[in-house]
């Protein structure tokens, strides 16, 4: 099973898929590893109270959860936890809410851009160091939520294609949750954690060993760039290598992002 925190930025998005909205779920913990903010993502949906954004193209689970942050001071001893690689809007948030760590569970070949963080003098005097994906079920399933959404709501989505040759082991895995029975969430959730125990896609092929990621597998994981500052590890980005980013699959996983 995933570690606590996994398993809450899971259990999150779940909510998320149970309420039909794109399922991502998010946790900021302090120096003590207490969680002291957590979210979930609500494009699609109702806040439940003010200070949260909901039905706008913006309200991702990072962005709900940062905004719980006080404002002012730096956070280095902070890690933003995420079911899945965030998206370019999401890692600079990270970024500019001075967070010292951000931790995603699943790749996210198509929107995800972990690698595409961008370095400013700003963001120079700040501290992110970006890690993901996780490799094994929380990886798993956190990728697998994200395609699992694509496949019940737009079977025809860009995304799904993407996935389809990027990241073709998890269709299995992805098409198991969709038929998971979604009208009892607290049910259904325990169904969705025990898929991890027995899919090949957490087992046999821990993510970050699927097909067209052979090269992230083993050396470079838990790579950090000397300067101890947004390594990326295990990295899924390279995986998109030809897909309209050829310095992508140039690129070592691990290298720092930051240089790009
Ligand atoms: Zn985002």
């Amino acid at each position: 099973m995933p570690d606590p925190i996994a398993t809450r930025c899971l259990r999150l998005a779940w909510e998320g898929w149970c309420a039909g909205t794109l399922p991502v779920g998010a946790v900021v913990t302090d120096a003590a590893g207490t969680v002291v903010a957590a979210e979930r993502g609500r494009m699609f949906g109702s806040a439940p109270g003010p200070g949260r954004l909901a039905g706008c193209a913006i309200a991702h689970a990072e962005i709900n959860t940062l905004a719980q942050l006080p404002v002012a001071g730096q956070r280095p001893d902070h890690t933003l936890h995420v079911s899945l690689e965030p998206c370019l809007m999401c890692v600079g948030a990270a970024g500019m809410a001075a967070l010292g760590r951000l931790r995603f569970l699943g790749a996210d070949p198509y929107a995800g851009a972990s690698r595409h963080y961008r370095r400013t003098p700003h963001l120079d005097e700040l501290p992110l160091r970006v890690d993901g994906p996780v490799r094994g079920p929380a990886g798993a399933l956190g990728s697998a939520l994200h395609l699992a959404y694509y496949l019940r709501t737009q079977p025809d989505a860009p995304a799904v294609a993407v996935h389809r040759r990027v990241m073709p082991e998890l269709f299995d895995l992805a098409r198991r949750i969709v038929a998971l029975d979604a009208r009892q969430p607290d049910a259904s959730a325990a169904g969705l954690f025990d898929l991890v125990t027995e899919h090949p896609a957490c087992t046999e092929h821990p993510v970050g060993q699927l097909a067209g990621a052979e090269h992230l597998a083993g050396q470079h994981a838990g790579t950090e760039h000397p300067d101890g500052r947004h390594a990326v590890t295990g990295d899924p980005a390279g995986r998109l290598g030809g897909a309209g980013d050829p310095a992508a699959g140039e690129q070592p996983a691990g290298e720092e992002a930051g240089r790009r």
